[in-house]
């Protein structure tokens, strides 16, 4: 089954000819007559979707949304209205009632079906995200959502920009964002990075489809845009290229004989749903940042860095290639807390990391594991290389004092090494010694050898046989 849809109309005929349009496309149907009978079936069921005939013997879709609201199902389920009377005023109150699309009867099979598979599809997003972001919260990394609205862009895309001025004018009165014009072949080309607008609305005027139908294909492949909201007003064609623009992507519809009032308030709905899942999106991301990034010197921690060793230790086995795994332990750090403070040893931690850093390639690895214990992985290095680099460490730490806060005098430090290089051309080191906790083992105990002889050294590991 696709999902679940309950239809709302209080005459028979009508219900049966819904249900056997939209079973055959395998989607499992509910019915009933009236806005009570509806309620029932609420409580028992959860359709993704409901169709609901403008008028019921109970009153209408805004009262069914109401009800729904009251249920606590609010956002759970989207709401199409399917309309017998062409009325400019009825479609502008269900719409601004938060009805999520007013369908004029006779309804085109095909734009049915796209428009249907749409929003199912626009809602399962949003949930997705929302179960998400819960998990994220319950591990304790979610942060609050956002509930400002930042001024939104949007993009009018159509081939001349005076079949896109009359818009433009109209929707800088009613809606809270700023409207550009662009050209379909610039229309995304512009859309650089920090500058991504929130919608495009596709302005297609007769015989415009193929080009307009690729620019959304465009949209939303490239991976800064295909998060946008994309509208389409069209006329020509309505129902098939419509719902080709549905089927590839297009968040709504709306023929351009409509008022702007309708644009207006379609776009509200678009955009206000863009920022609840822009931000859930965003929560969960930082969730997972959170999950693997230690807080106090923005390295990655042990929890990421145990399987990014195995990965690489993979990779080499595979290529062939060396690398060198590194265990640095500051020297005496326990003095540092000791003598200045807990705040003075952090910020000579922040600044260790940092310098370690800065000095390493981008390739490699450095975390935090440890209190004052960093894991440094480099891959492709064999052991003359690695020696150098881990001495370099060492020296950019003892070679300029650390500032830390409150004191005049920056304060000496210094790091220990343990290393250990795996070189599968010269060694002939088992996979079982590759594992990451074998070899943290290893580096692990020239480190004590590091300390034994003084600290402020590299000491290598011995070769395992
Ligand atoms: P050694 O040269 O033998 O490594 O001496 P050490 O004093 O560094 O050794 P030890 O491992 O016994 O002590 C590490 C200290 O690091 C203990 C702990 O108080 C301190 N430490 C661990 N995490 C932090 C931290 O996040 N901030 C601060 N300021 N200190 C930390
Ligand atoms: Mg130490
Ligand atoms: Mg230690």
């Amino acid at each position: 089954m696709h999902g679940k849809v309950l239809v709302i109309d209080p005459i028979a005929t009508n219900r049966i000819v819904l249900r056997v349009k939209l079973a055959a496309s395998h989607y499992n149907m509910l019915q009933a007559g009236s806005i009570a009978d509806a309620m029932q079936v609420l409580a028992q069921d959860t359709p993704d979707l409901i169709l609901c005939a403008g008028t019921l013997p109970d009153g209408d879709p805004l009262r069914l949304l109401s009800r729904i609201r009251k249920m606590g199902l609010a956002g759970k389920m989207p709401i199409i209205a399917l309309s017998c009377a062409d009325s400019e005023s009825e479609r502008l109150r269900l719409l601004a009632g938060g009805i999520d699309d007013v369908l004029q009867k006779p309804i085109n099979d095909a734009l049915l079906l796209a428009r249907t598979r749409s929003i199912i599809r626009a809602y399962a997003t949003a949930s997705e995200w929302t179960l998400r972001e819960g998990t994220s919260r319950a591990l304790g990394f979610g942060e609050e959502i956002a509930t400002f609205s930042p001024a939104q862009t949007l993009r009018i895309v159509a081939e001349d920009r005076a079949s896109a001025a009359p818009w433009i004018t109209a929707l800088s009165d009613r809606i809270n964002a700023r409207t550009v014009f662009a050209k379909p072949a610039a229309a995304v080309s512009e859309a650089e990075p920090g500058c991504t607008p929130d919608a495009f609305v596709l302005v297609i005027g007769p015989d415009e489809g193929p080009q307009m139908l690729q620019l959304l294909a465009t949209i939303r492949s490239q991976a800064n845009t295909r998060h946008c909201a994309i509208l389409a007003v069209l006329d020509s064609e309505y129902a098939t290229l419509g719902a080709q623009m549905l089927d590839m992507g297009a968040n709504d519809l709306m023929r351009c004989t409509r008022s702007s009032e309708e644009l207006a308030l379609r776009l509200e709905a678009l955009l206000s749903r863009k920022m609840v899942t822009d931000s859930l999106r965003d929560t969960v991301r930082s969730g997972i940042e959170a999950a693997v990034i230690d807080p106090l010197t923005g390295l990655h921690n042990r929890r990421y860095a145990m399987p990014h060793l195995s990965r690489i230790a993979e990779r080499a086995t595979r290529t062939g290639k060396p690398y060198a795994v590194m265990i640095a332990d500051m020297d005496h750090f326990k003095r540092i807390n000791d003598t200045l403070g807990h705040a003075a040893g952090d910020a000579v931690l922040v600044e260790t990391a940092r310098r370690l850093k800065e000095n390493l390639r981008a390739v490699d690895l450095v975390a935090r594991i440890g209190g004052e214990e960093f894991l440094i992985v480099l891959p492709g290095v064999g052991l003359g290389n690695a020696r150098r680099a881990a001495k370099r460490l060492c020296q950019i730490i003892q070679n300029t004092p650390f500032e830390v806060p409150d004191r005049t005098a920056p304060v000496d430090a210094t790091i220990s090494i343990g290393m250990t290089v795996i070189d599968p051309v010269n060694g002939t080191h088992s996979t079982v010694a590759q594992k990451p906790e074998a070899l943290l083992d290893r580096a692990d105990k020239a480190l004590y050898g590091a300390k034994a002889k003084g600290r402020n050294r590299v000491i290598l590991s011995r070769p395992a046989a």
